[in-house]
């Protein structure tokens, strides 16, 4: 079928078959698939350079594929021959800076897109509501806060009923308090408006607050898309587990469906074919652990020391090291919250359910990679003198200090602890 044609699945607002899409020796896109279903929101999340705005230019027609095809509403608006000029695509975008024309008011922005269709006046009138702007139609967009900015954008592209809505980065020139607010406000504007909207985010706790899936992207491909709390609670590879969220990754010898860890038996959920038999890496995230603090006298066998602690307002992280080097990051509640570095605790599991990963299934994330500095749920980095990291894109090994993705903080205080 060539480009411009209709495909009986009207029901996807959005599909990529295997794309490729390369700049000179870069390799931006590789056999990539993503179907976005009518009327949901899907989250690009992934490291920078990963290929996500390449993406979301292919689905807007800024970029043509070398492979493989693109449909927007049903229709194929790309192929390596072929391609639907941007403005015939039924395809809003939002873009990072919002990019309002200065000269015009809110609601000639708005109108801009339907400026020849008869119903214009009430479709401005429908979308001011819906954005929350009726009474700032006449001002200009430099009177505008950032918020009222975007949400111009978001009116704005919503005008002409596209098929589909690509956001860049919706968030990244609003500050972190707005942020929050915004995320919510846009999820309400796009579920109201029926939308279909992919979003382009670094940001973990964007994507998870946001989206209805999630498609995890790692060079130029896709490692998993599900909802949020699959994506969380069963990511497919090490790099998808480390990449959202804390994760702890501790060796396992499992069987039939139960990974032991030297902190007991877990059990393994996800498909069988995904649980894995003999060696392999158990995830554990922090809230999967008990933590109390080591009774006074002789330092026990079991006993771990706190290294390095991390205060987040509700929420209190301990890094814990064993006597044999393997290090942990563990959620601490009540009298713990008030241990320090150099102090012992005692570690038990509690009732987990979880995914472990064959040692063929790849590599983890470059530890603190897509957690953008002062995200709220996104965990930046922590200062690199602070702590070994291992080598980023490394090969996953076995040595139990390099299965281990320190999250990173609002503070963080880490110390080399005296060794008794
Ligand atoms: P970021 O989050 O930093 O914006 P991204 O995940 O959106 O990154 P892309 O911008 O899609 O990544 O880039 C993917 C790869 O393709 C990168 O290596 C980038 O340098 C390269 N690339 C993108 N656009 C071009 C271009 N026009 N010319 C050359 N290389 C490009």
């Amino acid at each position: 079928m060539s480009a411009g044609g209709i495909s009986a699945d009207a029901h996807v607002a959005v599909r990529l078959s295997g794309v490729e899409k390369r700049f000179g020796h870069i390799t931006a896109l590789d056999h990539f698939d993503l179907e976005l279903p009518s009327g949901s929101m899907l989250a690009l999340l992934g490291p920078s350079g990963c290929g996500k705005t390449t993406a979301l230019r292919l689905i807007a027609g800024f970029e043509r594929p070398d492979a493989g095809t693109v449909e927007v509403g049903g229709r194929r608006v790309a192929s390596p021959g072929a391609s639907v000029p941007p403005e015939r695509r039924r395809v809003g975008v939002v873009f990072q800076d919002f990019a309002l024309f200065p000269h015009l008011s809110v609601r000639q922005n708005v109108a801009y897109g339907i400026r020849r269709d008869p119903d214009r006046d009430v479709r401005v009138d429908e979308l001011l509501e819906l954005v929350g702007l009726r009474g700032d139609e006449r001002r200009m967009p430099h009177e505008l806060s950032g918020g009222m900015q975007q949400r111009v954008a978001i009116a704005r592209a919503l005008a002409p009923r596209p098929d589909v809505i690509l956001l860049d980065e919706p968030f990244s020139n609003l500050d972190q308090a707005l942020r929050t607010q915004l995320r919510a406000e846009l999820r309400q504007i796009l579920r109201d408006a029926h939308q279909s909207a992919i979003f382009v985010t670094h940001d973990q706790g964007e994507a998870l607050t946001i989206a209805d899936r999630v498609a995890v992207m790692a060079r130029g491909r896709i490692e998993q898309v599900a909802a949020p709390e699959v994506i969380y609670a069963e990511p497919r590879t090490p790099f998808v587990a480390t990449f959202v969220g804390v994760a702890n990754l501790l060796p396992a010898e499992c069987r039939g469906g139960i990974a032991q860890t030297r902190l007991g038996p877990v059990t393994l959920i996800g498909a069988p074919d995904r649980r894995p038999e003999g060696r392999a890496l158990s995830l554990l995230r922090p809230e999967h652990f008990l933590v109390r603090e080591a009774p006074d006298g002789p330092v026990s066998a079991q006993a771990w020391q706190v290294i390095a602690r991390q205060f987040s307002g509700s929420e209190i992280l301990l890094e814990v090291r064993a006597p044999d080097g393997q290090r942990v990051w563990v959620e601490a509640g009540g009298q713990v919250r008030r241990l320090a570095i150099g102090d012992r605790v005692e570690l038990r599991l509690r009732d987990v359910e979880t995914v472990a990963f064959a040692p063929s299934l790849g590599i983890a994330a470059p530890t603190g990679s897509g957690h953008r500095e002062g995200a709220l749920a996104g965990r930046a980095k922590p200062p690199d003198d602070q702590r070994e990291q291992p080598p980023p894109g490394g090969p996953l090994r076995s040595a139990p200090e390099d299965h281990h993705a320190p999250p990173a903080n609002e503070t963080l205080e880490t110390v080399e602890p005296p060794v008794h």
